[in-house]
């Protein structure tokens, strides 16, 4: 998107794409994969098409970066010397971030979009009875709403074909809340409260998965402001959402009834039984980029590339920006948002090259969450900064964006990958 983008802007640059990929995933899609309503290929183009015809593609990864010689090594041992580089390498799937995780995963229901989505619809079609849960690690991930929108699309699955008697969804999250920004937070909490009767449960730090008990592991967090609704909408307990505490001998104490474990506290080590479990595995920067010195080096953003957060150039080499999913930018990580960073990029990027400074701040930490509710319905949730609402002007003229709807379902399934194929990747700015 950068580089046609640039392209477009200033002609007779020297523009090159380091990218071992033969294919190019639109990821987003991957969520209507996993619920059986878009093949993977279907989400899939080759590479080749995607970079722009003035760009030289550059076909391997990427080892290191020494910006202090303004040099890429490759995995090959080749260097490429830059003037200028824009850094883009996207997000890491941690399997191994969680106790068990590893061996569990891709066998006896435990899927993630994340990583197979073809797999959870595999899952989600066999799964009959029980207990359906839906969780995510206490590491920053890609698209945070992207675990909610399959648990979503699972519960109407499971109420279209008649199975909501027999099973019970389940979500568990580190989170607080499950939605930060208002009219969203209502219109959701109506969704998994009333139309789905989800069980939910905040500050659940997961620590271990045992595939072969079928037990999720958690460790409960303190909610903020001395709050104690960790388990919200839990009457359906007795239909199968049992969980234990399990205690430092390793001996189940307690087993769960009704709101009993309200009463227990901060640091409780609890399991939740599972039929299937789909869950985002814990994420990070690339290894080899957090060892580049366009890492940030401590502090809570530690590994994550250190940008200003309104004009996206790095904050320690001038000739540097960061794009995406490896930037410490304080929004929500996903498409949309480097759909707003592109234009800031460019814009500055055109600015150091002349020799002046990188002032323009046109990123407002614009992110956006198409959050899938069922599979006719969908809720855009636009948001910056400090998690303000941000909708569109001219979408907001004619739709009520603060409810899920038809109209939006049909720009999910339809209207944005044709917008991202077609607009963000030729290098056009909306
Ligand atoms: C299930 C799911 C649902 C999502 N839903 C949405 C949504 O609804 N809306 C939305 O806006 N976003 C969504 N996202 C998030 C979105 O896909 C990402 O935020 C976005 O793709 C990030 O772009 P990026 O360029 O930073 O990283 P990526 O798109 O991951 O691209 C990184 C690129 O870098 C390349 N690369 C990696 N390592 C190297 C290396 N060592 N050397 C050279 N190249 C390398 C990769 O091959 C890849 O092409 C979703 C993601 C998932 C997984």
């Amino acid at each position: 998107m950068v580089s046609a983008q640039l392209l477009r802007a200033r002609k007779g640059l020297d523009v090159a794409i380091i990218e071992p990929s033969e294919e190019h995933a639109y990821q987003p899609a991957w969520t209507l994969v996993g619920a059986g309503l878009m093949t993977r290929p279907q989400t899939v183009k080759p590479e080749k098409r995607q970079i722009p015809k003035k760009a030289t593609w550059i076909k391997d990864y990427v080892e290191s970066v020494d910006p202090d010689n303004m040099e890429v090594i490759l995995r090959s041992g080749d260097k490429v010397a830059y003037e200028y580089l824009i850094v883009a390498p996207g997000i890491q799937i941690n399997l191994d971030g969680i106790e068990g995780l590893k061996e569990a995963f891709g066998k006896n229901g435990v899927c993630s979009n994340y990583v197979d989505p073809e797999y959870t619809w595999e899952v989600l079609k066999n799964f009959k009875e029980g207990v359906a849960l839906f969780t995510q690690p206490a590491t920053p991930i890609k698209c945070p709403g992207a675990p909610q929108k399959i648990m979503y699309l699972t519960a109407d699955h499971l109420n279209r074909n008649g199975l909501n008697d027999k099973t019970q969804v389940v979500f568990a999250t580190p989170g607080t809340v499950i939605f930060g920004t208002e009219p969203f937070k209502t219109e959701l909490k109506r969704y998994v409260n009333e139309v789905y009767n989800i069980a939910q449960r905040y500050g659940y730090k997961l620590i271990k998965i045992d595939g072969e008990k079928k037990e999720a592991h958690y460790v409960r967090l303190a909610l903020p402001d001395g709050r104690t609704d960790y388990v919200v909408n839990d009457e359906r307990n007795a239909a199968g959402c049992i969980g234990y505490v399990w205690d430092d001998g390793q001996q189940y104490v307690v087993e769960e009834e009704n709101n009993a474990i309200d009463e227990l506290k901060e640091g409780t080590h609890y399991v939740i039984k599972y039929d299937m479990l789909h869950l985002a595995p814990p994420q990070s920067a690339p290894d080899w980029f957090q060892k580049t010195k366009l890492a940030n080096q401590d502090g809570p953003d530690k590994g994550w590339m250190g940008v200003h957060k309104h004009t996206l150039q790095s904050r320690f080499y001038q000739n540097v920006f960061g794009a995406g999913d490896v930037t410490d930018l304080p929004t929500a990580r996903t498409g949309a948002a480097i759909r707003k960073q592109s234009p800031t990029i460019v814009e500055n990027l055109l600015k150091v090259m002349d020799g002046k400074d990188a002032n323009y701040e046109g990123y407002d930490g614009y992110s956006s969450c198409p959050l899938v509710v069922a599979h006719n319905r969908m809720l855009l949730a636009e948001f910056k900064y400090e998690a303000v609402r941000s909708s569109d002007p001219l979408l907001s003229k004619f739709i009520d964006l603060g409810k899920a709807s038809y109209a939006m379902w049909l720009m999910k399934r339809y209207g944005l990958p044709m917008l991202y194929w077609h607009g963000m990747l030729k290098g056009y700015k909306f």
